[in-house]
């Protein structure tokens, strides 16, 4: 059998995997279920589809792939539809992810697969199925809230900004027609930045998850209007932690800053589009940099953790070849804690085979 990849990582950056259920369209047209995990050792197994001698798919070599991640969530066999909800994917990484942010690291947590394959509902979900932003938000809240040391103050800060054809567009603002962009410069201190982002305080839950969907309707306005936009940008969503510890006794203040990155990456299948000419081209080959670029960065960062480097010379890793890449700089590596979800539909064997390679270059 194919072995893919049997080592569950050990780098910096931590991979998991999501299935998600069928949709109606895909039971209507009796799609087969083409996956399997296994939970006692994270693998993922992706089975070829049936035959079908009327498809191009008939010529086409297709085997059984076996890949290991961090997590694998979550469908027992390919009989059983068991698919990891919702608190499942915080409990096994927002949780953590937020422990961190609380220590003083920064994190980023991706979710990257094809257009439909629930990236956004993994990152956003819906009002009845939260996902990893609210929940994240809740979280945060109410661990401050529940914190009654007087020693320490907590501010929070918010802002949400899409990368589109390596530009960028503040999602806090109201939109404009045509589109406003926003320049990024680079600071000696700060590194990357974008000038005149939009990023405000917020002091509880119903005042950050009002801004959410602010941003959120933002981006959705744009994708009816612009022909599904949503899935051909990077949507970042980043809250700005900042603790500031009082030591009584000594009369001394430290700060710790954490910098909570969520990004909704545009789909996959556009870095792979062929048959594009014009505006699509380029749009395509920008997404196509912007996703490639990433999987370049971490895999760099996953196979030359800073701790690993020791005297060695530092490889160097390639965040300037994109926007994305660039302005996530500080979110990537170093002391940073990065994550990637990948997300795959239960029936798309090309598809989810490149998403699963993709996953797997980065541990
Ligand atoms: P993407 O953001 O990758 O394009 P979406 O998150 O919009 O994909 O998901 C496509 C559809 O599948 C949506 O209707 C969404 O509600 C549904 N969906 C995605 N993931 C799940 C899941 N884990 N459980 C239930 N429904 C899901």
């Amino acid at each position: 059998m194919p072995v893919e990849s049997n080592n569950s990582g050990g780098g910096n950056v931590r991979v998991v995997v999501r299935v998600r259920g069928f949709l109606p369209r895909e039971i209507e047209r009796g799609a087969a279920n083409l996956i399997e995990m296994d939970p006692r050792n994270q693998s993922t197994t992706l089975y070829p589809p049936p035959p079908d001698s009327t498809k191009a798919n008939a010529r086409k070599v297709m085997d059984k792939k076996v890949f290991t991640f961090d997590n694998s969530f979550w469908s027992f066999s390919r009989d059983d539809d068991h698919y990891a909800d919702q608190d499942d994917v915080y409990d096994a990484l927002g949780e953590e992810f937020l422990d961190h942010n609380f220590e003083g690291y920064h994190t980023c947590i991706f979710a990257y697969g094809q257009t439909g394959a629930g990236k956004s509902y993994s990152m956003m979900g819906t009002p009845e199925h939260p996902g990893l932003i609210p929940r994240t938000c809740r979280d945060l809240f109410e661990r401050i809230e529940s914190n009654n040391s007087p020693s320490v103050n907590y501010s929070v800060r918010v802002s949400y900004f899409e990368v589109y054809n390596e530009h960028v567009r503040d999602l806090l603002v109201p939109r404009r027609d045509p589109p406003y962009y926003l320049k990024v410069r680079e600071s000696p201190t700060e590194g990357p930045y974008i000038r005149d982002l939009t990023e405000v305080p917020v002091r509880g839950i119903s005042e950050v998850l009002k801004w959410m969907k602010m941003g959120d309707n933002s981006r959705t306005v744009a994708s009816t209007k612009m022909n599904d936009t949503s899935s051909r940008s990077h949507a970042v969503f980043t809250l700005v932690l900042k603790q500031i510890h009082h030591d009584i006794d000594t009369d001394e203040t430290t700060e710790r800053v954490a910098r909570i990155r969520l990004v909704d990456l545009a789909g996959s299948e556009r870095a792979n589009s062929t048959g594009a000419t014009g505006a699509r081209l380029r749009e395509g080959s920008n997404i196509n940099k912007s996703l490639t670029t990433l999987g370049r960065v971490i895999a760099a960062l996953a196979d030359d953790p800073p701790q690993k480097r020791g005297g060695r010379k530092k490889e160097v890793v390639p965040y300037r070849d994109s926007i994305l890449t660039w302005l996530l700089k500080d979110s990537l590596g170093g002391n940073s804690k990065t994550a990637m979800i990948a997300c795959i539909s239960p029936s798309d064997y090309d598809e989810t085979l490149s998403t699963l390679r993709y996953a797997d270059q980065a541990k």
